[in-house]
């Protein structure tokens, strides 16, 4: 298990925000027609459908460029992108969708339920987006998704569960790729982290606080799912860097690990228990501190490097 929470203060520290090109990473194949192309803080998904390419998630409008080179790196353009697929209404994986759907006329999608929180909730939306660092273009969805809705592109039947917690409308994705002759089935949790759920920030937000009982209730919703490879929609979440980076030619692939799934939700039940007993006090002296360069040192080297040399 992490020593960091993954689930609570995650975010970019103020000095890698005020030089976010570190957080540019190397593109690479997760598995199948799967790959990564987000950065150190937030993921993006790019599928090979066979007929057209599928963008889960977008990184904050601050990094649209590093998204762009990573999908040029890997051989793909951004042109060929159909969809868009955004799993909850905050900035960290809506921040692009406007500008990609301008620029490449992508078809975009979020869930019915977070598209209509974030009309009622404009400025709330927008304030957390300028946290990243700049405003964010907002975000005009082509297609509001329902619980059970499977998107269909090529070769990908992508089915999409509603799990609120993190937001009212959080979408949770499933749908199967293959390698080497094998199918793996897919899976990936929409929304986990803490900083929306606690009493204070449901307070704040004008939430109902019944949103801590769904919180729970998405988690019981897709424990029996059966995936084999998790994604996370942050690389915290299913340590995307420390998989990629484990890989040996001809070895096992990293990411194929049928195990992962049930136990990442068991953390994110133990967590969350743990977290609900937090005094207002204590949740305020939680997002004080930060896990972000415990669960990425290389981040921090590269901003010492980084700030001996120009700062
Ligand atoms: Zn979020």
């Amino acid at each position: 298990m992490a020593t960091f929470n993954r689930f609570g203060n995650m975010s970019p520290t103020p000095e890698i925000n005020a030089n976010n090109f570190l957080l540019a990473e190397k593109p690479f194949k997760i598995i199948g027609n799967i790959y990564y192309v987000g950065n150190t803080h937030a993921s993006s998904i790019l599928i090979d459908s066979g007929e057209g390419l599928i963008l889960l998630d977008t990184p904050s409008w601050p990094e649209y460029a590093y998204l762009l080179d990573s999908i040029y790196t890997l051989g793909f353009n951004p042109r060929d992108i159909k969809y868009v697929v955004v799993s909850h209404s905050h900035a960290d994986h809506y921040g692009c969708a406007q500008a990609l759907k301008y620029m490449y006329g992508c078809k975009t999608f979020i869930g019915r339920v977070d598209a209509g929180y974030m009309q009622a909730h404009k400025e709330q939306i927008e304030e957390m987006g300028r946290s990243r660092g700049s405003v964010t273009p907002w975000p005009h969805f082509d297609v509001l998704l329902e619980d059970g809705d499977v998107i269909e592109l090529g070769n990908v039947k992508m089915r999409c569960v509603l799990t609120p917690g993190h937001t009212v409308g959080v979408m949770s994705h499933f749908w199967e790729t293959e390698e080497d002759g094998k199918t793996y089935k897919v899976g990936i949790y929409g929304g986990a982290g803490f900083v929306t759920v606690g009493t204070e920030a449901i307070k704040r937000n004008g939430l109902p606080m019944s949103i801590q009982q769904d919180f729970w209730d998405s988690i019981d919703k897709v424990w029996d799912e059966e995936v084999d490879v998790m994604l996370g929609n942050h690389p915290f979440h299913n340590d995307t860097f420390d998989k990629n980076e484990r890989r040996v030619p001809g070895g096992p692939n990293p990411f194929a690990d049928p195990t992962e799934w049930k136990r990442y939700l068991q953390e994110l039940r133990d967590r969350y228990g743990e977290f609900l007993k937090l005094t207002p006090e204590e949740v305020a002296e939680m997002y004080r501190g930060n896990g972000f360069f415990d669960y990425r040192p290389q981040l921090l080297e590269r901003y010492e490097e980084y700030k001996a040399k120009y700062l």
